[in-house]
């Protein structure tokens, strides 16, 4: 459930936190945060912050989530891949605004759940699969746009291979629990381009799917 209220605090602190794309803050508004957060931190959906999922991950803060989408250009046409599926909300915010959107999730119990909520929504344009994203997914490649919800040292091959010329890549890149910047990767038929553009803090990227406790 969300207020009236609570939802028009939202929108502003996102304008406030330079999130002031019409179709961005549109999309944004769209989905219920609140379906993609558990327990007792549901109350908290429409506040301004990263919040702690299953399997010891986090749901990110939401103007982090405008300002990636922001960074990625996303269109209508657009193919879209997200490594790091979490609660999903990010990835319902993609499908908002892309043809299709394909999220990998290493986690089961977290790529379930996400499905669920893609169905409450009826978000028919996205795919959620479990495996490991530092693979890509070579059988949906080429993609327009590729988004990381989790740091990486460096920007992994596999997916840079993934990325069509002409498209973008955007991710958080650092060691864990240090500074991470979030980086654009601009691939061109000349090469990559590269632009940085603000500290964040995320999960790191693991390698392998989860093997989760009974
Ligand atoms: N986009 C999410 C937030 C993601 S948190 C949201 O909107 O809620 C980062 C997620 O990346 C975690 O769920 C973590 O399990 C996942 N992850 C980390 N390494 C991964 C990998 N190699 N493949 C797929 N998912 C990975």
């Amino acid at each position: 459930m969300v207020t009236p209220e609570q939802q028009m605090q939202f929108m502003l602190a996102l304008r406030n936190r330079g999130v002031t794309d019409t179709r961005i803050l549109k999309a944004m508004e769209s989905v219920p945060r609140h379906l993609f957060v558990q327990g007792h931190f549901q109350p908290r959906a429409y506040e301004d912050m990263a919040l702690p999922i299953r399997c010891g991950q986090t749901i990110s803060q939401p103007s982090v989530v405008g300002k990636m989408t922001l960074a990625l250009e996303v269109g209508p046409r657009h193919k879209v891949l997200e490594i790091g599926t979490g609660s999903g909300y990010q990835a319902a915010i993609l499908s908002r605004l892309a043809r299709r959107v394909y999220t990998v999730e290493r986690h089961r119990p977290l790529a379930r759940q996400a499905t669920r909520a893609f169905e409450a929504l009826k978000l028919v344009n996205v795919t959620v699969i479990t495996g490991d994203g530092s693979r890509g997914l070579p059988d949906q490649a080429p993609f327009d746009r590729i988004l990381l919800t989790a740091a990486a040292e460096d920007p992994p091959a596999n997916l840079l291979a993934q990325l069509r010329v002409g498209g973008i890549m955007v991710l958080p890149v650092g060691q864990t629990d240090t500074v991470q910047s979030l980086i654009k990767v601009e691939k061109t038929e000349n090469g990559l381009n590269y632009t940085e553009l603000e500290p964040v803090r995320f999960v790191p990227l693991v390698e392998g799917v989860a093997h989760e406790p009974l």
